[in-house]
């Protein structure tokens, strides 16, 4: 039985202020019956631990470098993320692929660099609207997918997997149900075709969701809940979303 897991993305946005005030928000509502977890910008992560840590409530990062060290400009360790009690790290997040020109075996250089140091990758795959509607959203998101289980190899059952169609994010255009959990099933197959574990690896659905499609959409069989764009920011939302969950 896989525990539901939601995890807010926060991207670019927070204050030192406004995040004390949302992080114990989310900290009143307790307990919640799903994994919770924030995924904050690198320099909040210190205060993000300080407000949490001897909870059950988890934080991580939005990236992670593919470097265990060295002469890399701007980008940020797993073993530095460790080191601030991160639990988890996204990769390959669309907005990442897109304006970062981040490629698939990047990505997954990334979620073995996480993992490596005891931080969960959350790896990202979704298509684009285009190629949606050129019928291509199976073979994007498999090949997506392929790198990083290859990538992994035995150790690919570890990863937290989020399917984010592009064209849901941010747009307030969410999948419907049964759109998201084809892709989920076509995933989970891919993964128990490679690893053999796919039973126990949570598969995420983002894009959109809100208090009000949440539960519809963490009802599907292979959604194992959601990573949380703009609701994320907002305590009230956040917690009615995780309350969806179960
Ligand atoms: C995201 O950033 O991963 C995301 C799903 O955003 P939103 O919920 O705002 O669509």
């Amino acid at each position: 039985m896989r525990r539901k897991l939601v995890v807010g993305n926060w991207k670019l946005h927070g204050s030192r202020a406004t995040n004390a005030a949302l992080l114990s928000g989310l900290a009143a509502g307790r307990p919640y019956a799903c994994e919770m977890a924030v995924c904050v910008p690198f320099p909040y992560l210190h205060d993000v631990a300080d407000a949490w840590r001897g909870s059950e409530l988890m934080w991580g990062a939005q990236d992670c470098s593919a470097h265990e060290q060295g002469a890399y400009t701007g980008e940020v360790a797993a073993a530095m993320l460790s080191e601030f009690g991160c639990r988890y790290a996204i990769v390959g997040h669309s907005e990442r692929r897109q304006f970062h020109h981040e490629s698939d075996q990047l990505v997954a250089d990334k979620a073995k660099a996480a993992l490596a140091k005891g931080v969960t990758p959350i790896v990202c795959v979704g298509e684009s609207l285009a190629q949606r509607e050129a019928g291509a959203t199976e073979e994007v998101v498999k090949r997506q997918l392929s790198a990083v289980i290859h990538t992994l190899g035995h150790c690919a059952g570890e990863m937290v997997v989020a399917y984010e169609p592009v064209w849901a994010i941010g747009t307030g255009r969410t999948a419907s149900p049964e759109q998201a959990q084809a892709v989920h099933a076509l995933l989970r197959a891919q993964l128990q075709a490679a690893s053999g574990h796919a039973e126990r690896i949570r598969i995420l659905y983002g894009g959109s969701v809100k208090p009000d499609n949440a539960q519809a959409l963490f009802a599907q069989p292979d959604i194992d809940g959601g990573l949380i764009g703009g609701a994320s920011l907002n305590a009230d939302h956040f917690i009615a979303i995780c309350r969806a969950a179960g």
